[in-house]
């Protein structure tokens, strides 16, 4: 199977209106696709009525095609949504259409000209995988699943209060309306979701009664003698109340990335941090290199590097100069990964927009860049109440997390509790075992060349930073309890060393005796991926994002998005699949595999 998902195939037809050859079906009602969209799908689903009275409310759609039915909902929600609310809309799609594309068939509707605007300059990327775009202004948030329809299902986590079933017809397009469809459609709903669709056949009826929706027939749009209206019959659970007030321990990037999460959703944020100033933290580097980890096999970590990535890119575009689109250059630089690019290139996993093949087997990341820590940083946690205090307890009293400095003083109060200091969650946790230490340290010396040029990477990496070359880094085992390594002259060279494998002509153009540089610990873990989620056997609301290794300022964003959603009860922005590869459990997980396996050999 190719790494790119299938391209939509359409032409416009005879009426100028925008027609899928491959299920012979058009997108929408010939009568008016604006109107059946708001008479089968909103009205079927109650709303804005549904809505009124939630502080957050999930809509789940089968075909985002030219995303009109995003459009209307999206109209409805700007007009009466209920204040702090947050409107998810999770909606899969198999066939992304070009931006261009749905951009044409959203002319008919000049009403909606602003919303289309925005969502076509927001349009989601061609590639597979679950992405999550933020419209934070209008408290709308668009998880799109790019895949087929029921492996994404059965790959996701959420609660929908309605759904839209909105395949093309059932006769043409089956995968859209199976049984296997309508049992992920069930185990994704709130007790009492609604779902509407157009469609009254045979097979749509039996399918979700089965699964346990009521059904009504009502009058249907324009040609359509009726359509379907359903709501599924299990009994009503209690409604756990959203956190509302977080505190977050550590600053770097992975507590700004969180504060600014959870700010995100109204929660009022304390973000403690011993070292304001980022003198220890790899978040104290002058820059950092923002690209995707690309894997040949279609694993868990592959997706999750792939989706961060564009997560990354899309929280960049809201932070202005704190991110450079430079474009980074990926070489190989041994037998191995030269043949992985090679693989990479001729079978790209994202698509030329974002990922060109290079020469030698090199890649091109166009959308890759710099980030400037400081500035991001300074970005990310505006609105937070910093916190320049060392917490040396944390203690979970009536619901509530509190915080107690050194003298056992309480520092602050808060329903949910996020440890982001690296190393410093073995004081709270007994997660440290889990936890490994590598001493980095960045060089950088004059550079003669002077002329910005494309970072590059390979192993080591090399960008310009005002009239410096910056290159390394090293990447030492170390002991997490000790303080980063002294600056040393023998890392600058074995920074050099491989400055001179990667791009020997940058190499020439600076003098290694001038170098200065920087160390700081990087916090990685044994299988090299980051944990994140809620604390095992803890006390409910005690969550940690750490080894983050030397990819944090790609990967924070959707591990803090990651962590906000589930604090709040809201769709997963990832698969399951990814969510578990993170899950601070899944060490135990696997240990007591490994223990079982032994029992049984
Ligand atoms: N709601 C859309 C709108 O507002 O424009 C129209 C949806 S169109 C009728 C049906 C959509 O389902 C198409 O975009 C099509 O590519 C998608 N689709 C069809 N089969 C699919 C499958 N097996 N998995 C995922 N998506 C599929």
């Amino acid at each position: 199977m190719p790494r790119l998902p299938p391209e939509a195939k359409t032409h416009i037809d005879e009426a100028g209106l925008i027609f899928g050859d491959d299920f012979n079906d058009s997108y929408f009602s010939r009568d008016n696709g604006l109107e059946e969209s708001r008479a089968v799908f909103l009205k079927g689903c109650g709303l804005p009525h549904a809505w009124s009275d939630k502080s957050s409310f999930v809509i789940g759609e089968l075909g985002f095609g030219t995303g009109l039915n995003v459009l209307a909902v999206w109209d409805a929600w700007r007009k009466s949504h209920p204040k702090d609310a947050i409107l998810h809309i999770v909606t899969i799609e198999g066939f992304l259409l070009a931006a261009e594309l749905a951009k044409a068939a959203h002319t008919a509707w000049p009403e909606l000209q602003d919303l289309s605007d925005k969502l076509i300059a927001n349009w989601p990327v061609h590639a597979y995988g679950a992405q999550r775009i933020w419209f934070h202004e209008e408290a709308i948030c668009i998880t799109l699943l790019i895949g087929p329809c029921v492996e994404m299902l059965k790959n996701m986590a959420f609660q929908a209060d309605c759904w839209f079933l909105d395949g093309f017809s059932p006769a043409r397009n089956p995968d859209m309306w199976s049984e296997a469809v309508f049992a992920q459609i069930a185990r994704l709903s709130a007790p009492r979701a609604r779902l509407a669709t157009y469609s009254v056949a045979g097979r749509v009826k039996t399918g979700l009664t089965t699964v346990g929706f009521d059904i009504s027939k009502e009058p249907g749009f324009g040609t359509k003698r009726q359509r379907l209206e359903a709501r599924l019959n299990r009994p009503p659970s209690p409604e756990i109340q959203r956190p509302t007030t977080a505190m977050i321990i550590g600053g770097g990037i992975a507590g700004c990335s969180l504060a600014s999460a959870l700010m995100k959703r109204g929660l009022k944020v304390d973000l403690f941090d011993s070292d304001p100033c980022a003198a220890t933290k790899a978040s104290g580097n002058p820059i950092a290199l923002v690209k995707p980890r690309l894997d040949r096999a279609d694993t868990a970590e592959g997706r999750f590097f792939r989706a961060a990535f564009l997560f990354a890119r899309r929280i960049y575009g809201s932070l202005g100069a704190a991110f450079e689109e430079t474009g980074v250059l990926e070489i190989g630089t041994d037998p191995l990964s030269k043949e992985r690019l090679a693989n990479l290139g001729d079978d790209p996993p994202l698509p030329a927009d974002y990922l060109l093949q290079g020469e030698n087997a090199s890649l091109i990341h166009k959308k890759g860049g710099l980030a400037y820590p400081h500035a991001v940083l300074a970005s990310l946690k505006q609105g937070a109440i910093g916190r320049p205090v060392c917490v040396a307890r944390i203690a979970h009293e009536n619901g509530q997390w509190r915080a107690f400095d050194e003298r056992g003083v309480c520092v602050a109060n808060a329903d949910i509790c996020v440890l982001a200091n690296g190393p410093g969650i073995a004081q709270f946790t007994d997660m440290g075992p889990y936890l490994r230490g590598r001493a980095g340290q960045l060089s950088w010396a004059s550079f003669a060349g002077g002329a910005p040029f494309m970072p590059v990477t390979g192993g080591a990496y090399a960008a310009p930073f005002h009239d410096q070359l910056v290159f390394g880094a090293t990447f030492d085992p170390c002991d997490l309890r000790d303080a980063p390594p002294p600056v040393s002259v023998a890392s600058h060279l074995e920074n050099y060393d491989k400055l001179a494998g990667l791009a020997p002509d940058l190499a020439r153009q600076i003098d290694v005796k001038t170098a200065s540089g920087r160390t700081s610990i990087r916090v990685t873990t044994p299988d090299h991926l980051p944990i994140v989620g809620a604390v095992p056997q803890a006390d409910p609301g005690l969550y940690v994002l750490t080894g983050l290794g030397s990819r944090g300022f790609t990967t924070a964003f959707l591990c803090a998005e990651i962590i906000a959603s589930q604090a709040c009860r809201e769709p997963s922005p990832v698969e399951t699949a990814i969510a578990k590869a993170l899950s601070p459990d899944r060490f135990a997980r696997r240990a007591a595999k490994r223990s079982h396996s032994k029992v049984h050999q």
